[in-house]
């Protein structure tokens, strides 16, 4: 027994009228996404779209790290990107715990000491996601025609807020 069977055959009953095959990889909405690992997020059914229309980039907090940049200045520039939006949630972890809390459940699940592992939290949401959208903003190869929202979403409702 393998630890993925369940997952395994689940995507040969996904793959029986997979319609995505030969697609080019572009983002057919013009749409980049930066947004949390949380899995109350689906991330493309929010904003109404399906597979293939928009590039997803995800961590936690959502936050536009230097790996998030650089998958945005591909999306941009290969992937027919023309918007991009950073998407934190409410009620998320990283933005609702201190790190040395984090590092205290993470040490006791793990049976182990955690303090060494870093965990990048949120003090303040609304200014972390302020810095982000900036970050995009002045990002050299970030075209200044590429509209950047900074948007909030409820985990409770399903509804979005912009608020940049
Ligand atoms: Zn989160």
């Amino acid at each position: 027994m393998n630890s993925f069977d369940d997952l395994l055959a689940a995507n040969r009953d996904f793959a029986v009228d997979f319609a995505l095959g030969g697609f080019d990889g572009v983002a057919h909405a013009g749409l980049a996404i930066v947004t949390c690992m949380d899995s109350r997020i689906d991330p493309l059914g929010m904003v109404g779209l399906a597979p293939g229309d928009a590039k997803i980039f995800r961590n936690p907090g959502a936050r536009v790290t230097e790996a998030a940049l650089e998958a945005l200045v591909l999306g941009v520039h290969l992937l027919e990107v023309d918007r991009i939006m950073v998407v934190p949630h409410t009620r998320c972890a990283v933005a609702s715990l201190s790190e040395g809390e984090l590092r205290r459940q993470v040490s006791e699940s793990a049976g182990q000491d955690a303090s060494w592992q870093t965990f990048h939290v949120i003090e303040d949401q609304a200014q972390a996601l302020a810095e982000d959208v900036q970050r995009v903003r002045s990002h050299p190869l970030i075209p200044e025609s590429v509209p950047i929202g900074g948007f909030l979403y409820d985990v409770d409702t399903g509804l979005l807020t912009q608020k940049l």
